[in-house]
């Protein structure tokens, strides 16, 4: 199995540098717009149609623009028109990202340089790359996009690299389900929830019902000093489940995306209480956090049906599910149903690396850290 990452370079030079690449990107997407109109009037998105009908003219129109970056447009031009199966014009801004294909950059990771096709022949190039990108410096470059930032005078490349994935898939994924009787529950057969976070929660919950339903000054009192208690107990473990999972020996961990978790959960006002009293937000944060201090992966997950699908051979069915047990009406199989949903958050992850971008390691995770 081929591992595909993004990585994302800071591009540093001089202004008239900048102002070279500049005029390349505009003129590069002038192009793309010129001939996504040809291919869109007559009804076409074949490469080799649409190359002989223009190239001639766009080069004579365009003679400072590289040959090899009047195809490269081309050839994003009909992908493009194929991508919309010809039914609208594809249009691209002045300042729209770049695709340099293997012919028009050359990237020396080790050097930390670059040469790439601009209006004023090849330019060199030079960036930093961070440590943590280091690991990927013996992988294969497969593409990469200039990508201009308007409002901070910046230019990105950002570099497609590939690599054969080292061990077999099941070893380096590791599927969190995180839910209300077991705070999180791992792919491999790892369960959190020992008796002393259940017995303490269960302690906090019957105090605060006490002192809600007092009413008095003092019970509001104790009753604000207890949710602080609460807080940091929850904070204090989230600290040692998110350190005990990213010690786990797996390259990536994959989460259910909980924007959605919420939505796909809300199951009454009790249910409700109960999951927001959790902050697996924080966990999350944690999760992340220790992740990339190390150089481990997260990815979020669709978490449509993780709790319904058999994670055996994948039949979907409501009724598989029976609280804490899961038995598949498909192929039998039976299993703890939070286990079930781990493995299934586990392939999930799987499909869901190859299209990952490192650089957004927080992509999907919009809401605050303490949501208690
Ligand atoms: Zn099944």
């Amino acid at each position: 199995m081929n591992v595909d990452r993004t990585i994302k370079l800071k591009l540093e030079m001089s202004d008239e540098g900048k102002e070279n690449l500049k005029q390349t990107v505009v003129l590069f997407n002038q192009v793309f717009n010129e001939v996504a109109e040809y291919g869109f009037n007559n009804h076409t998105h074949s490469k080799v149609s649409i190359h002989h009908a223009t190239y001639k003219d766009i080069r004579e129109q365009h003679p400072e623009l590289p040959s090899s970056l009047v195809q490269g447009a081309r050839d994003v031009a009909c992908e493009a028109l194929k991508g919309v199966k010809l039914k609208t014009c594809p249009e691209s801004q002045p300042y729209s990202a770049i695709r340099y294909n293997k012919r028009v950059v050359t990237i020396h990771m080790q050097y930390n340089s670059a040469t790439i096709a601009s209006i004023h022949g090849r330019v060199n190039i030079s960036f930093n790359i961070p440590e943590y990108y280091k690991q990927y410096l013996g992988w294969e470059i497969r593409s990469s996009t200039l990508r201009y930032d308007r409002r901070q005078d910046v230019f990105y490349l950002h570099v497609t690299l590939r690599t054969e994935s080292p061990k077999p898939v099941g070893n380096t994924i590791l599927g969190i389900d995180r839910g209300i009787v077991n705070v999180a529950v791992c792919s491999n057969n790892v369960f959190f929830n020992t008796s002393s976070i259940k017995n303490t929660r269960a302690k906090y919950a019957y105090l605060r019902k006490e002192l809600q339903s007092k009413g008095t000054k003092s019970a509001k009192r104790l009753l604000k000093k207890i949710s602080r208690k609460e807080r940091r107990f929850v904070t204090d473990v989230n600290h040692c489940i998110a350190k005990d999972i990213v010690n786990m020996p797996f390259d990536v961990i994959a989460l259910e995306d909980l924007t959605s978790i919420r939505v796909q959960k809300r199951k009454g006002k009790n249910f409700n209480r109960k999951l927001n009293n959790w902050s697996f937000y924080q966990l999350e944060q944690f999760i992340r956090y220790k992740a990339e201090a190390v150089a481990k992966q997260v990815v979020s997950v669709d978490p449509r049906y993780s709790s319904q699908k058999c994670s055996k051979c994948g039949h979907i069915y409501k009724g598989n599910r029976d609280g804490s047990s899961y038995r598949c009406r498909n192929c039998g199989f039976q299993i703890h149903a939070d286990l079930n949903a781990a493995r299934n958050i586990a392939q999930a992850g799987i499909s869901c690396l190859s299209r990952l971008t490192v650089n957004q390691p927080n992509v999907g995770l919009k809401v605050p850290l303490d949501a208690t």
